[in-house]
């Protein structure tokens, strides 16, 4: 299996991952079933506060397994503080994984259950290190906000990214994409579960603070029908949990 090979289906798929990248058999690996009887209170926890700035939006890229909505992160415009974190954490991109069908694509799941699709915005520590790509394999170097997505009704805001995957049909096309604001894809409620644990595709590095927002927000089945124009699928199963304790 080449490197740059990796893949979600067949030979190079996520159960041969570890013959390149041994840490797929790590002990903090992504993604992870949340067991929600055994998630563990902890007062110490405060609110996430997120700022977002226009301007920090640039464009969308096709990366072949995915598409990614790709962020200037040259100042702290739009970073997550809060929550799990100590410090800033500045917005890198964002993107989605989803299935086959509508009954599946998630990466985490909750008590067994799968969502049909994942947004993970991914944020990289901002006062420690100074570029994402130095953060990248640092235990405290990443953050990543996941959100559900169930399937229900058309969502406009949505809509923005999925009319412009047309454009970017094959692996390597951008786009310009300006002037997104990515808190109109978050739920009401900021409520979160996090662990630490890992990037969920090769390198698979052990670098990520997860921040999973419990309540999902809405894709129609059309809207989702077009993600699967990029890549049929792309999430790796749940991770065993190897002694982590999630929190809320
Ligand atoms: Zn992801």
């Amino acid at each position: 299996m080449a490197s740059l090979n990796w893949s979600y289906q067949g030979s190079n798929g996520p159960d041969q991952w570890h013959k390149l990248y041994p840490i797929a058999n790590g002990k903090q690996q992504s993604p992870i079933d949340i067991i929600t009887k055994k998630v563990k209170k902890d007062p110490s926890l405060g609110h996430l506060q997120l700022t977002w700035n226009l301007s920090t939006c640039k464009e969308i890229v096709n990366v072949g397994h995915s598409f990614h909505v790709i962020f200037e992160d040259k100042d702290n415009r739009s970073v997550v503080t809060g929550g799990p974190l100590t410090g800033n954490y500045r917005l890198n991109q964002f993107h989605f994984h989803w299935g086959q069908t509508d009954d599946y694509g998630s990466e985490h799941t909750v008590d067994g259950a799968k969502y049909a699709s994942e947004l993970h915005l991914v944020y990289w520590n901002s006062d420690k290190y100074s570029s994402f790509a130095e953060a990248l394999d640092k235990p405290d170097g990443l953050a990543a906000i996941a959100v559900f997505l169930t399937v229900g009704s058309h969502n406009e805001h949505l809509q923005e990214i999925v009319k412009v995957l047309d454009s970017i049909k094959t692996k390597g096309k951008k786009a310009p994409f300006t002037n997104f604001d990515p808190s109109t894809l978050l739920p009401g409620s900021l409520e979160y579960w996090t662990y630490h644990g890992s990037l969920t595709h090769p390198p698979l590095l052990e670098s990520v603070t997860w921040i999973i927002l419990k309540e999902p927000i809405t894709i129609s089945s059309e809207q989702l029908a077009q993600f699967r124009n990029i890549t049929l699928t792309n999430h790796r199963l749940p991770q065993p949990l190897k002694g982590r304790q999630v929190r809320t």
